[in-house]
């Protein structure tokens, strides 16, 4: 229960908070993963948070189908399904995308675990949120005239109550930075629909924890990044009925490293997928984390991260994007070597 919501306790929280040895090493810095990608269903990752008190709301209210909508790759899609077969709803999903294309390893674990999804092809002249609404709008009366009551979760679940989710994440990882005796520690993560990152900050924020929060944003931001923070806060005041200000200054959100797109195959973040994998056997995404751990990177070769700080990453999860086809290829170019030919 947080700012007077509830939510369904299914996460297996804590989840672990890891000092990486060999890459504290390498980079000079006290590195530490905060493994959200370890969370136990659905193979894991952010929106399972978000979920706990989405779901919740979806059952206060008498629904029996969870809809939402992403792109073709959607990882929140995929946790969404997850939820949904948990608590014995259906789901669907809504995603502008030019199909045949390629099916992501995302869509197909949707339809493992029973999962609607409904394509719409993308139209010149027409922007993709509009066709995207208008879709969910047929989606939803279709559903409803069969009998389901429909819970529509907007993108990335990252609405005012969803972002709660991190809130509570924000409290877990203040308890147990201070049992490893932190002070000053850094926490980064991934931006994009953001109720991550404002979450956190809300939480850290409300609760007056000692951490300082920077957020990476992994694609362009039309009107800014902080002034979406804003935008986004806004909301959560008013909703939550909170009193408490956040300036402008007091978000640290970057978008020098978001690369000029979403989810592009880029060769640095290539690269910085294989050093975590090289140094700790453990894998990143190329569309969110493999970004953020690349910015991080470029950060402390360039001073903006000082040697010795402590940071911790949060592992928001997406491992399938490995799979997605315009990755893949580029990596299988690159780690060409790697395969070896025995003729016996
Ligand atoms: C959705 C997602 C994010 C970004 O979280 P937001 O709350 O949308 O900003 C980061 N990493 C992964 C793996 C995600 O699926």
């Amino acid at each position: 229960m947080t700012l007077g919501r509830e939510k369904i306790c299914f996460l297996n929280a804590p989840t672990p908070l890891e000092r990486l040895h060999n890459l504290s090493e390498e980079l000079g810095v006290n590195f530490y993963l905060k493994r959200d990608d370890l969370t136990n269903f659905g193979t894991g990752g952010n929106k399972l948070r978000k979920l706990e008190y989405l779901v919740k709301d979806a059952q206060n209210q008498g629904a029996t189908m969870l809809l939402t909508v992403g792109g073709a790759q959607t990882n929140h899609g995929r946790l969404t399904a997850a939820a949904a077969a948990k608590y014995s709803m259906r789901s669907a999903i809504v995603a502008v995308d030019p199909y045949p294309g390629e099916i992501s390893a995302n869509l197909l674990l949707d339809g493992i675990m029973g999962c609607s999804v409904y394509l719409v092809k993308p139209q010149e002249g027409r922007p993709d949120g509009e066709l995207q609404e208008e879709a969910v709008k047929r989606v939803t009366e279709e559903w409803e005239e069969k009998g389901e009551k429909v819970y529509f979760i907007p993108t990335g679940g990252s609405n005012e109550l969803g972002s709660l989710g991190y809130y509570d994440c924000a409290v877990e990882l203040a308890a147990q930075v201070r049992s490893l005796g932190l002070k000053d520690t850094r926490v980064v993560t991934t931006v994009g629909s953001m109720g991550t990152y404002m979450g956190l900050q809300v939480g850290i924020k409300n609760e007056k924890l000692p951490l300082h929060l920077t957020g990476i944003g992994i694609l362009p931001f039309k009107e800014g990044i902080v002034n979406a923070a804003e935008a986004y806060y806004d909301r959560i005041r008013q909703f939550f009925d909170l009193d408490l200000n956040i300036t402008a200054e007091e978000y640290d959100l970057i978008s020098d490293y978001d690369c000029g797109g979403y989810n592009n195959p880029v060769e640095e973040v290539r690269k910085a997928i294989y050093l975590m994998g090289r140094k700790e056997g453990i894998i990143l995404d190329p569309c969110y984390t493999g970004k953020t751990f690349a910015g991080i990177l470029k950060m402390i070769e360039t001073g903006r991260i000082e040697k010795g700080e402590d940071i911790v990453m949060i592992h928001t999860g997406g491992v399938p994007g490995i799979y997605t086809k315009h990755h893949r290829i580029e990596m299988e170019r690159e780690l060409e070597d790697f395969i070896h030919i025995v003729s016996l």
